[in-house]
């Protein structure tokens, strides 16, 4: 995530001044964090080759405005421009994640709180830019790259490299807690849990399961069991956890 990794060299006879709004400039190197920017470009230049140049991935970007305007990506700005980016706050109608590698934590975190989370620790890029095709998942990755990709359509890029952290960041930007469904979803393998009787499952359960709880559902996928013991317990802390948490 070295900003230089970003600075393609722009060559040009233009100049436009870029400002980044709000939680934006997190994904800007510090020197350049909540100043106006000034870009040189060549004509054929895109605003999105320039946003994108400045380590800031599409999907993070809601609004853009060139003097006041709105415009699209494929605007080509002009000499003298003065563009103004502003973070994303839409989601899709249906909230489901893909992540990418390295991020399992985080993927039963967002179990725990029900929602649909496919993970894999190798999954490829090509593999996710599939899954992303296929139906409209949001991806959560901290690779910029990746998320500059044309299949993203939704995605964030984790700030933070500590999962409780990125699950706050997750929560606040999709605005996660009016949809959580807590037990709801198999933190194994993400298929629904269903309700099930004790008899059904009781020779399954250990002496002190057996005595202190009534109350139990099954993945039928992977056939593992829940109860609202000490996991419970967990959830139930996080999402008050989650509800305490300071907005920014
Ligand atoms: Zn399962």
């Amino acid at each position: 995530m070295t900003p230089r990794l970003f600075c393609t060299i722009i060559r040009g006879v233009n100049t436009a001044t870029f400002v980044f709004f709000r939680n934006l400039n997190d994904l800007l190197g510090p020197a350049r964090r909540g100043q106006s920017i000034s870009l040189r470009f060549a004509d054929h230049q895109t605003v999105k080759h320039l946003v994108e140049s400045l380590g800031i991935p599409h999907v993070e970007v809601g609004v853009l405005l060139a003097n006041g305007r709105t415009i699209g990506w494929e605007y080509r700005p002009r000499d003298g421009d003065r563009i103004e980016v502003w973070p994303a706050s839409d989601c899709p109608p249906q909230v489901r994640f893909v992540l990418d590698n390295h991020l399992g934590r985080l993927a039963v975190y967002l179990r725990m709180l029900g929602f649909d989370t496919l993970y894999k620790n190798d999954y490829s890029d090509e593999q996710i830019a599939a899954l992303l095709a296929e139906d409209e998942r949001i991806l959560l990755s901290r690779d910029r790259r990746l998320l500059m990709r044309k299949v993203v359509r939704y995605g964030y890029c984790l700030r933070s490299l500590e999962p409780k952290a990125q699950l706050y960041e997750v929560v606040r930007r999709f605005d996660l807690l009016s949809r959580a469904q807590p037990f709801h979803r198999c933190l194994r393998c993400n298929a629904l849990l269903e309700p099930v009787e004790k008899a059904a499952i009781l020779e399954r359960l250990e002496p002190k399961t057996k005595l202190y709880f009534d109350e139990f559902a099954l993945c039928r996928a992977c056939d593992r069991v829940y109860w609202k013991g000490s996991h419970w317990e967990r959830m139930q802390s996080l999402i008050a956890s989650l509800r305490d948490e300071p907005q920014p």
